[in-house]
């Protein structure tokens, strides 16, 4: 386990693991990756976290710097202050590193996109040890890379965000009786896309006390702090179904993302996890996925809104391409085979890419989902050029050209 604290820190470790070619190579930001890789059994470890200061770049433009072992908590905490605000996730215990290297489906997504798309520069440590800075016009393909597949081509040490103005928001915890799963589903579904972007839900289902209907549980973030904008977004879906418990509260965006502790994640990840993206929620799909609930092969099932602002950014802007998904859907299970046969026979004709953060399979055919072909044989070229040795391999790997 390395615990580099600086760059040139992080150089040795790299030029540690270039040194020991046959053991895993695990890199660490928050530790909280589902698919497990950023730990490893007898291999090699760089936890960066370490390096989690955060600065104020630019006052006026809402540039801030921050390191890659930070947790989105202590970012969300620490723009709290300037009013301001940075769509991450929806677990403050996420680290900074592995989520904006990937994508960054979160509370503010549809009105604010992803969190790579606030990324304006990063600093990175590349598989030979040289240090750069990767931005739109210094290592332009790097900096595109980074947005999507950044743990394929180094380790980003530190990036620069662009924020946004973001003052108490409406948080609703809603639960619905979803005894017509199918037509809540859809009902849910039909509500986020037609809201206007302010408004970004989530939605789990399955589970129930014995005896009683399952439940769907919606949490939504509204970006207003007008109790009556947040009640109006809100009363579409009160409508849709027979609610049965509500709590719905202005609160700052730091209190929505202070809900993990401050213990330290091995990166165990889950025990199976299969992802996709969707676009509407079709009957269709609902159906198919009540009959992926009933057959036992999860114990979480959530939906997440991922449009509106993530489709204003061109498909070939970064290498998070899916840019007209309209939901990603996750299932955790206790029995990869089991889950894995049911999400490939039930859930998969409905998906139309993946976002791998959420999969632990992540072969081949995973990173077909996730990327385009055009994309994939971009990041191929790029990883040739950077990492010809394939050193950063313990993730779903993008195989040099
Ligand atoms: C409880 C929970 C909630 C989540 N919620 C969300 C959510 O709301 N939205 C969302 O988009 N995702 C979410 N995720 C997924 C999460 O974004 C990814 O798992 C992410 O990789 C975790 O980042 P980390 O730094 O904590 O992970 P780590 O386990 O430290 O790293 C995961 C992987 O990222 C890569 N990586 C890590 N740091 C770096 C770096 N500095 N440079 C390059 N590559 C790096 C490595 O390949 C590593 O294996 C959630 C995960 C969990 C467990």
């Amino acid at each position: 386990m390395l615990r580099p604290g600086d760059p040139a820190e992080v150089a040795e470790a790299v030029a540690f693991a270039r040194a020991h070619p046959g053991l895993p190579l695990g890199v660490r930001s928050g530790g909280h990756g589902i698919s497990g890789r950023s730990t490893n059994d007898g291999g090699l470890v760089i936890d960066l976290s370490r390096l989690n200061a955060m600065r104020v770049l630019d006052e006026h433009r809402r540039l801030v710097r921050i390191e890659a072992g930070a947790r989105w908590k202590d970012v969300a905490a620490f723009l709290a202050p300037h009013g301001w605000a940075l769509s991450s996730g929806d677990y403050g215990g996420v680290g900074v590193g592995g989520l904006a290297t990937a994508g960054g489906v979160g509370w503010l997504v549809r009105e604010h996109g992803l969190t790579i798309d606030h990324v304006r520069a990063v600093e990175l440590v590349l598989a030979d040890g040289s240090i750069v800075r990767a931005d739109a016009t210094e290592h332009p393909e790097l900096f595109w890379a980074v947005r999507g597949a950044g743990a394929n081509v180094g380790i980003v040490t530190a990036f620069e965000f662009e924020v946004d103005e973001v003052g108490d928001v409406g948080f609703a915890q809603l639960a619905f009786d979803a005894s017509d799963t199918a037509g809540f589903l859809q009902a849910w579904g039909d509500w986020v896309v037609d809201a206007p972007r302010d408004l970004t839900s989530f939605l789990i289902l399955g589970g129930s006390r014995p005896g009683e209907p399952p439940v769907a549980q919606v949490m939504a973030v509204i970006d207003s702090d007008d109790p009556e904008t947040v009640l109006a977004r809100l009363q579409p879906l009160a409508e849709a179904a027979p609610l049965v418990a509500q709590d719905v509260r202005l609160m700052s965006y730091r209190a929505v993302m202070a809900n993990s502790d401050d213990a330290t994640h091995a990166g165990d990840g889950e025990p199976t996890s299969r992802s996709g993206l969707i676009g509407r929620i079709t009957p269709e799909f609902a159906r198919d996925a009540v009959r992926f609930l009933e057959s036992g092969a999860t114990y979480f099932f959530q939906l997440r809104a991922i449009g509106g602002a993530v489709h204003d950014v061109r498909a070939d802007a970064t290498a998070f391409a899916h840019r007209d998904a309209e939901f990603s859907v996750v299932a955790f299970g206790a029995s990869r085979l089991r889950t894995s046969a049911r999400w490939d026979e039930l859930i998969a004709p409905h998906t139309d890419g993946a976002y791998l953060s959420f999969d632990t399979e992540q072969g081949p055919a995973q990173l077909a989902a996730a990327f385009p072909t055009a994309t994939l044989e971009r990041l191929r070229a790029l990883k040739a050029e950077v990492d010809p040795g394939n050193l950063f391999r313990d993730n779903a790997n993008i195989a040099p050209a």
